[in-house]
């Protein structure tokens, strides 16, 4: 039913679903084949089913995701994290790793938090630094507060409700930011029709719609990096393919350096990466 709807995967989705619906884990399927669904949880499950068959997103309906080894809720209100903003934390992880001595407290921002997965990650795995994660939807910050909140990370992660065009945005996040980082909506606004049902009729169109060539928010974003970063800071943003081009030359424009743009685990472009030289310092 699910694959003649058009979903990718159904066998390991329709499993997920019967997880979701026994509380229990993939091992557990498998340990006792001869298991059976009851009249209520074969209820739960056609309900769930149904939910998925008008390609309502899979981690919408079972209410989380794992991003990072982490697990976090996930509504409508927010994107679903994606195993590419994976690549991307993993390389600044990677840059600080490289940069600073272990137990540096680091200072980083994120711009257009979402669900808090970056924020999340960031605080987790640079336990010694603080985060400062920013949103322009409210409804999105509730989110991100109660998975710091669950994680445990409300201390370490501070939720600012800013958002980039606005006059205030400086003033309200802060600056000398060792690490930036942005998942801002980049997709083409002529490229949102043809994206999977699940993506467009579900997903909140405020966190894909990046204008005409999907790049207006980093067009807004880039020229303040050298106000947000301390000297020798980094930025890392996730882009889409074909946009790299034109992320360089904003960025050089900007007066940041050693810009690259990386690939994620497709080979696509998927990650840019720049910093702010000594010259900026004046
Ligand atoms: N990667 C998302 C997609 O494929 C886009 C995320 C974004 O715009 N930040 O739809």
């Amino acid at each position: 039913m699910l694959g003649k709807a058009g979903v990718d995967s159904p066998e390991v989705e329709a499993e997920r679903l019967v997880m979701h619906v026994l509380h229990c884990q993939r091992a557990d399927l498998y340990a006792a084949p001869e298991r059976s669904l009851d009249q209520r949880q074969r209820k739960r499950f056609a309900r769930l089913l149904a939910r998925r068959l008008t390609r309502e997103p899979l981690q919408y309906i079972l209410g989380e995701v794992d991003f990072m080894g982490l697990t976090l809720s996930v509504s409508p209100a927010v994107l679903i994290p994606r195993p590419e903003t994976e690549t991307l934390v993993e390389r600044a992880l990677e840059f600080c790793r490289h940069t600073f001595a272990a137990g540096t407290p680091l200072r980083c921002l994120d711009v257009g938090t979402g669900c808090g997965n970056i924020a999340a990650a960031l605080a987790t795995y640079l336990p010694h630094s603080v985060v400062v994660a920013v949103d322009c939807s409210s409804a999105a910050l509730a989110v991100a507060r109660a998975n710091l909140g669950r994680l445990r990370l409300g201390q370490q992660v501070r939720l600012v409700h800013a958002d980039l065009r606005e006059q205030d945005f400086l003033q309200k996040v802060g600056c000398a930011f060792s690490l930036v980082m942005a998942n801002l909506p980049y997709v083409p606004a002529p490229a949102l029709q043809a994206l999977a049902p699940e993506v467009k009729d579900h997903e909140p169109l405020l966190a894909l719609d990046g204008g005409p060539d999907g790049l207006d928010l980093y067009r807004v974003l880039i020229p303040l990096l050298p106000q947000l970063l301390s000297v020798g800071g980094a930025f890392f943003a996730e882009i889409g393919e074909g946009q790299g081009q034109e992320m360089r030359r904003l960025l050089a424009r900007a007066g940041l350096v050693d810009i690259a743009v990386l690939p994620d685990l497709a080979g696509k472009e998927r990650v840019v990466f720049a910093r702010k030289g000594r010259e900026e310092a004046q």
